[in-house]
C-alpha cells in the first residue's frame, strides 16, 4: 500500500511529507518506532529528500527529538505515530 510520512521538524515547525511502500503494518510499526527509521539521523534524510534535498547535506545527529512522525495510508488513516509519552 502507498504510505505517506508526515516528518515535522520539531526546531523549525516544517512538515514535509515522504511517500513510500509497505504492505505490512507491523514492519512499518517496527521500522518506524524501534528500528532504523526510528532515529533522527536516517529520518533527516527522508526529510531532506521529501523538500527535494540530496539528503546528506542536512544529515542530523542520532536521536529521538528532531523529529515527530505521523504515517497515513491513503485513506488518511493513521498507520503509524510517535507515541509521546
Ligand atoms: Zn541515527
Amino acid at each position: 500500500m502507498n504510505l505517506h510520512a508526515h516528518i515535522t521538524d520539531t526546531k523549525t515547525g516544517e512538515t514535509r511529507v515522504h511517500h513510500f511502500q509497505d504492505d505490512s503494518p507491523s514492519l512499518v510499526e517496527f521500522d518506524w518506532g524501534e528500528n532504523n527509521n526510528a532515529c533522527d539521523c536516517n529520518r533527516s534524510l527522508h526529510f531532506s529528500r521529501a523538500g527535494g534535498g540530496d539528503g546528506w547535506s542536512e544529515l542530523r545527529e542520532c536521536g529521538n527529538e528532531r523529529y515527530v512522525v505521523r504515517i497515513l495510508n491513503d485513506a488518511g488513516e493513521t498507520v503509524y505515530e510517535d507515541s509521546r509519552d
